[in-house]
């Protein structure tokens, strides 16, 4: 985790032949500091993917795009979205999925699958490389039950403990409008919430967790990993592995599994966004004049 919060949020997963990040939620030039503590320049990444075009996951991808061109992989309204709200209009490298869609990026699988959250077309994903997975939910208002029985062949969790729910109560800045949004199906998992959404998985694979997508004001992480803590020793699994992700900070790097060494063999997936060279000019301005001429959706800062 590079980065996760309200006010922030962006990952790096790996293989020995695939770098991909995960959402661009902080200023470019932390993402290029970050990836730097991590071993990895931007040139090295094999792509951008995005769960939902909130500023706290992109806000960093329009200069950083400009810098190197990095494929962005996110679905139709995610990037229409972004364009209209005039962030990446100069970008050509999109690689578009329908949501629901299992691709590959090199030798990582990925599953995208819808979450309720107040986007255009918010997404999870469960990454699977060699015979190990990952799964990958943040700003999401409940688990749906698609969501957790794709969840349940994970290994590794990464999931949101937003805000602790009396502290949400008590807060005196957010107006009531705002508490409502981020309690209400389509916004945000509370600490408790997300604990039920783990005691559900626990009779799938998963072995460790690691907590995000902290509200700044209405969380702590001591609360949030003592929430789902309480619950990990209910359920008698106390000595799973637990971690919580922070704004300021590279989180460890979690091993999740080893992938078959030697030079990666290409497969048809993974050529399944490839744009013929000879078309891509073509391609790439038909692609804009779409968005050009597409509705201004909602307010894209707005996230807690
Ligand atoms: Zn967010
Ligand atoms: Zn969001």
């Amino acid at each position: 985790m590079l980065g996760s919060g309200s006010a922030g949020n962006s990952a790096l997963i790996a293989t020995d032949h695939c770098k991909i990040l995960i959402d661009g939620g902080l200023s470019a030039r932390q993402l290029m500091l970050r990836l730097e503590q991590c071993g990895v320049t931007p040139h090295q990444l094999d792509g951008v993917l995005l769960t939902h075009e909130h500023g706290d996951h992109i806000c960093g991808l329009e200069v950083l795009c400009r810098k190197f061109a990095l494929p962005i992989y996110c679905n139709a309204l995610t990037a229409e979205a972004i364009r209209c709200g005039g962030s990446l209009n100069g970008h050509r490298n999109w690689r578009i999925f329908h949501t629901g869609a299992e691709f590959a990026i090199c030798d990582i699988v990925v599953q995208t699958f819808p979450v309720p959250h107040d986007a255009v077309d918010p997404v999870g994903f469960a990454f699977h490389a060699g015979t190990r997975a990952l799964g990958f939910i943040t700003d999401l208002g409940y688990a749906t039950k698609m969501l957790t029985q794709r969840l349940r062949e994970v290994h590794t969790l990464v999931i949101e403990t937003n805000h602790d729910e009396k502290l949400l109560q008590n807060d005196p800045h957010r107006p009531w409008p705002v508490k409502q949004r981020i309690q209400s199906r389509h916004g945000h998992l509370s600490n408790a919430a997300a604990a039920m959404v783990i005691g559900e998985l626990l009779a799938g694979k998963i072995e460790r967790v690691v907590l995000g997508h902290l509200s700044r004001d209405c969380n702590t992480p001591e609360l949030a990993l003592g929430t789902v803590r309480l619950l990990l020793e209910k359920c008698d699994k106390a000595d799973m592995e637990l971690h919580c992700a922070t704004q300021f900070e590279v989180s460890p790097r979690f091993c999740i599994g080893a992938t078959r060494p030697g030079p990666f063999q290409p497969t048809f997936d993974s050529i399944f966004f490839k744009v013929p060279t000879v078309a891509s000019d073509k391609l790439g301005s038909d692609f804009s004049n779409r968005f050009r001429s597409a509705t201004l959706p909602r307010d894209q800062s707005r996230d807690e």
